[in-house]
């Protein structure tokens, strides 16, 4: 087990309905040298990646995208979810749906802050289905930007998200993908690599 999954492991919760609490060190409280590690071992996997910005989506991807950036000392951009419809013009905009909130975002990202000349790390908490990351993949697209890769902390390996990105051909890099979680025992199972 890596450093990630032996964190989930002690402190990770399984809830009902195929979801993952890390409260006490990603997405509430967070845990600062963890995110540091997370990084350092994102840097090695995209070693070589001509990356000069980072790409997030609000709120919990913020977090652990800026502490990854120092590692590759280039600036955070993140999606900000907005209700307001009526941004086209300067703004890129995508609908995400959410896993966790079951309900639909648009998210945007300023024009300035994205061009043809942006090589952009995509860098989230969770993979679930993939509807987070294919609205930022759009807005990196509508751009005209290159995806260098993505970089995710938790995959849930039994959700469709990464197999549906992997074959889009992306490079993605989970630090922990979970097999399966039962909400009952607690168990958690990660996948041998
Ligand atoms: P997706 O768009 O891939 O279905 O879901 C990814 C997004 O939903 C992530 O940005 C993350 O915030 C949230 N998410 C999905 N699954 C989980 C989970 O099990 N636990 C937590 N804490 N967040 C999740």
């Amino acid at each position: 087990m890596n450093f990630l999954e032996e964190r989930i492991q002690k402190d990770g919760i399984v809830k009902e309905g195929n979801v993952l609490k890390v409260d006490s060190f990603l997405n509430h409280q967070m845990d600062i040298d963890l995110f540091n590690m997370m990084g350092e071992e994102f840097k090695k996997r995209f070693e070589g990646k001509n990356i000069n910005k980072i790409l997030t989506i609000e709120a919990s991807g913020i977090g652990i995208a800026c502490i990854v950036a120092q590692h590759f000392n280039v600036p955070v951009v993140f999606a900000k979810k907005s209700k307001s419809i009526n941004l086209e013009g300067e703004m890129y905009v995508a609908e995400v749906e959410s896993f966790t909130h079951k309900c639909k975002n648009q998210v945007i990202v300023s024009k300035k802050y994205l061009d043809e000349d942006s090589h952009v790390l995509i860098i989230d908490d969770f993979l679930a289905n993939g509807c987070a990351l294919q609205g930022l993949i759009g807005i990196v697209q509508a751009a005209g930007g290159t995806v260098e890769g993505i970089g995710i902390a938790v995959e849930k390996g039994f959700q469709a998200g990464g197999k549906m990105i992997r074959n889009l051909g992306y490079q993605l890099e989970s630090l922990a993908i979970v097999d399966s979680m039962d909400p009952q025992t607690g168990k958690i199972e990660f996948r041998q690599r």
